[in-house]
């Protein structure tokens, strides 16, 4: 990358230059005149030679430098709660100048362009490497998980797997309180998500379960089974194996939070949003949908209340896994 001050004096003839533009950093801000190299045809690719992103598009007054915009995402990446409105707060401090509102929106038109060039690297490198094909990620995310070994001995379970949801990820609906909802037409381009259409497949599925509805607050310990002394019977002592109809979320939440899956080495294998619900049985036997669909049937899944959940699974399982084992599915409550 160019020194600013070399390219200032530098006698490039080009069409146009970028004059008096603000060149913003994490600790300098200052007014410079680029000049252009003769391959360049708009201002910003002259700024990104330099090492800045236009807020702009065609005539850009002000630009951010790309390592400021770098250090905003992984400081967003560690804390989510960081926002773009704080990182202006933090530079008008740095920069010892009032902090105005406009300076949000220029940040954020620099950072999501920002986004969508590294976003765009990352798709031609996956394709130059050949990391392009259908569900390579889920394949190649854990090596000692999914690489298999010439002459490798057959094992009980292929794959090993846990599952759960978490109510930490809530999203406030925007439509409270009276206000306009902000329509947002963003899809995740990551395939670790399963889309919510994808999930709603199941929403009908799960078949009513006849449950004791006795006090949900007594948590005093369960009767053993004369029958079967010794067995444990765990699915009546967990909250979260009450019927759907009970899990009810607040309805201020347009999303209470994410269900995901992760192999036994702790990396995310796929993740779907709690949308406008509790843990329902749909995002469990979605997730696992997916998982047979690409591991084969032969796996195992760890969930906390998978005694419960196994019999969900063996009322819908007929029809949407029609390959599977029927003995197999016993074991996703291990
Ligand atoms: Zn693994």
């Amino acid at each position: 990358m160019p020194d600013i001050s070399d390219q200032v004096l530098s006698g490039v003839d080009a069409s146009f230059s970028i004059n008096e533009i603000e060149l913003i950093d994490t600790f300098t801000r200052r007014c410079s005149h680029l000049r252009p190299l003769p391959s360049h045809q708009y201002p910003n690719e002259t700024l990104i030679y330099y090492g800045y992103i236009g807020c702009a598009p065609m005539y850009p007054s002000v630009a951010i430098s790309l390592r400021t915009l770098a250090a905003y995402r992984q400081s967003h990446r560690t804390c989510p709660q960081f926002s773009i409105k704080s990182q202006c707060k933090t530079l008008c401090y740095l920069h010892d100048i009032p902090y105005r509102p406009y300076l949000k929106m220029q940040f954020s038109a620099a950072y999501d362009i920002f986004l969508e060039i590294l976003h765009r690297i990352n798709q031609h490198l996956r394709q130059a490497l050949k990391r392009d094909t259908v569900n390579w990620r889920m394949l190649n995310t854990c090596p000692a998980c999914f690489y298999k070994l010439d002459d490798e001995p057959a094992l009980d379970f292929e794959w090993l797997v846990s599952i759960d949801g978490n109510n930490s990820l809530k999203r406030w609906d925007s439509s409270i309180y009276g206000t306009t909802a902000r329509s947002d037409s963003r899809t995740a381009r990551s395939d670790y998500w399963i889309h919510a259409d994808a999930v709603d497949k199941f929403e009908n599925e799960v078949k009513s379960r006849q449950v004791n509805l006795r006090n949900d607050d007594d948590w005093e310990d369960e009767p053993t089974d004369p029958d079967h002394p010794g067995v444990f019977t765990c699915i009546n002592q967990w909250r979260n194996t009450g019927p759907d109809s009970r899990k009810k979320m607040f309805a201020v939440f347009q999303e209470s939070g994410i269900f995901i899956a992760s192999c036994r080495h702790r990396f995310v294998l796929l993740v779907c949003d709690m949308i406008r619900s509790g843990e329902l049985a749909k995002y469990p036997i979605a997730i696992i949908d997916k998982l047979l669909t690409v591991y084969g049937k032969n796996g195992g899944c760890a969930y906390d209340i998978g005694c419960a959940f196994s019999k969900t699974l063996a009322n819908t399982i007929e029809e949407h896994f029609a390959f599977w084992d029927a003995d197999k599915y016993a074991a996703l409550s291990t």
